[in-house]
């Protein structure tokens, strides 16, 4: 039996509102305005007939040459990347320093194996409490092995191989007594904690602080500033989208971010209008659906509707697996709810938005990646002139030992960019996303992979364009298109 989600039915008429597609106008309204105010002059964002939208260029670019810098709306790092680097939950810069990410992952990974030895993991193996406040709650509950198991040979639980290292030696790095040589060559800005409470997030920065809260994470923190309705059904939504799809925790995100926008919006409106009058269900709409804006221009279709099929699922299996999916979904929705419902926002907690919310992610498929200066910092080492290298080595080396092949992990994650999810594909792109020496947060980045003319559409690839015809078609079959570029044209048997 199919699941009715109850607010589905109460609010079917908001929730067609909100799902309505927006008119060409409406849409080139947006994007004219989000270039303008990002900057971004290159390129012009255009309504084009079957295919949707597309990117244009507004100016001739040469190879190599940066086409656009895109600002995520929404992102967040992989539940299971967060024992491998430390990053600020807004900007997803490196913070801390060489020492403390290389510090707290050695000590992640040392729980990670004695709870792999079924030793114990409770508060006593907390060595880091006192330099450093990790994710203690993540550890607690479980959820981080959890995580760990899913992800299987992507995370660094395989550390079994490598050395350890003394506790001692690793809780120096961490709270900083110990120094590592030319270490002071690899600057990270240092940690500054959610003003919440929470002891989960850290930032760069206060403005990037001040902005994450304001935007995303007042409602998600499970500190004592919290503005969630309860933190105890927070923890519980968060326990489950560790433990299943930390898609949810991004789908989270976007609903905060807009019912934070929504309130904002609330506030002026009652300031202009005076209080009589102004509580109608007509504005309080209107002013929800002006909210929901930036996402009514991303989303396209429902998760379950749009999820690959995994490869272990039978085609015969197929509509059970989806209604599975859907049912999680609701299963998340019911947790996110009991944490942060909103009664004036109440359409948002729809099972139909949740499913175009995580959908938006699931097509658009962007990662997010930023590259880790530990890599740099060894790099250099490596790099050192012969005594100088020797030196440094004898205390480097064991580190390298203990961290194993993957010494170095790039933050990971999935975030949506307005601007890249509107550029198409193709097997012969004149584009590419790649992130040059000095991109160093979550920001994308597009970069001309061969001159670019003034009016030209700007095209990426979203798979490894040089894999054979069929295979290319197979996996673009996923985003729901047949390719007809160029180089298919050519070669389609
Ligand atoms: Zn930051
Ligand atoms: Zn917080
Ligand atoms: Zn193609």
């Amino acid at each position: 039996m199919e699941i009715v989600c109850p607010i589905d039915e109460k609010c079917a008429s908001e929730v067609s509102c909100l799902l309505r597609p927006p008119s060409p106008l409406q849409v080139q309204e947006y994007f004219d305005q989000l270039i303008s105010t990002r900057n971004c002059h290159g390129i012009k964002v255009k309504q084009i007939s079957e295919r949707g939208k597309g990117v244009y260029a507004g100016m001739d670019f040469q190879e190599e040459e940066l086409v656009l810098k895109d600002q995520m709306l929404a992102g967040n790092q992989h539940s299971s990347n967060k024992m491998d680097c430390l990053v600020c939950s807004f900007c997803f810069r490196f913070i801390g320093s060489i020492e403390l990410q290389i510090g707290r992952r050695l000590y992640l990974q040392s729980l990670g194996d004695s709870a792999n030895d079924k030793c114990h993991m409770g508060s006593s193996s907390h060595a880091s409490e006192d330099c450093y406040n990790t994710d203690s709650s993540d550890m607690e509950d479980g959820s981080y092995m959890k995580n760990h198991e899913d992800y299987g040979n992507c995370a660094p639980g395989s550390s079994k191989d490598n050395i350890s290292l003394p506790k001692g030696f690793i809780e120096s790095l961490m709270n900083g007594e110990l120094e590592l040589p030319f270490s002071d060559k690899f600057p990270l800005p240092s940690t500054i904690p959610c003003p919440g409470g929470c002891g989960e997030a850290y930032y760069c920065s206060k403005s990037c602080a001040e902005a994450d809260w304001e935007l995303f994470h007042s409602l998600l923190c499970t500190g004592e500033r919290s503005k969630a309705l309860s933190r105890a059904a927070l923890l519980k939504f968060i326990e489950h989208a560790n433990g299943t799809n930390d898609i949810f925790l991004l789908a989270a995100k976007v609903i905060c971010s807009i019912i934070l926008r929504y309130r904002k919006l609330k506030a002026a409106h009652l300031e202009e209008q005076g209080k009589t009058n102004a509580n109608s269900k007509s504005s309080n709409l209107s002013l929800l659906l002006e909210a929901w804006k930036p996402i009514s221009i991303g989303y396209k279709r429902r998760w379950w509707d749009c999820i690959a099929l995994p490869d272990d699922v039978d085609s015969s299996d197929e509509a059970s697996f989806r209604m599975k999916i859907r049912e999680l979904a609701f299963t998340s929705l019911q947790l996110l709810k009991a944490a942060i419902f909103d009664s004036e926002c109440e359409p948002l907690f729809s099972l139909e938005i949740y499913g175009h919310i995580i959908g938006m992610f699931e097509l658009n498929n962007l990662d997010l990646v930023v590259a880790s200066p530990v890599e740099d910092y060894f790099l250099y080492i490596d790099d050192l002139l012969h005594g100088e290298k020797k030196e440094a080595e004898k205390i480097t080396r064991p580190i390298l030992d203990a961290l194993g092949d993957d010494y170095s992990i790039c933050c990971q994650g999935t975030a949506f960019f307005p601007l890249q999810s509107c550029m198409n594909h193709s097997c012969c792109p004149n584009a590419k996303a790649f992130k040059r020496e000095e991109d160093r947060d979550g920001q994308a980045v597009i970069i001309a992979q061969r001159p670019i003319c003034k009016g030209e559409e700007v095209t990426i690839s979203y798979i490894d364009e040089d894999l054979p015809y069929g295979e290319r078609q197979t996996l673009l079959a996923d985003y729901g298109f047949r390719c007809s570029c160029p180089k298919c044209l050519e070669e389609e048997p």
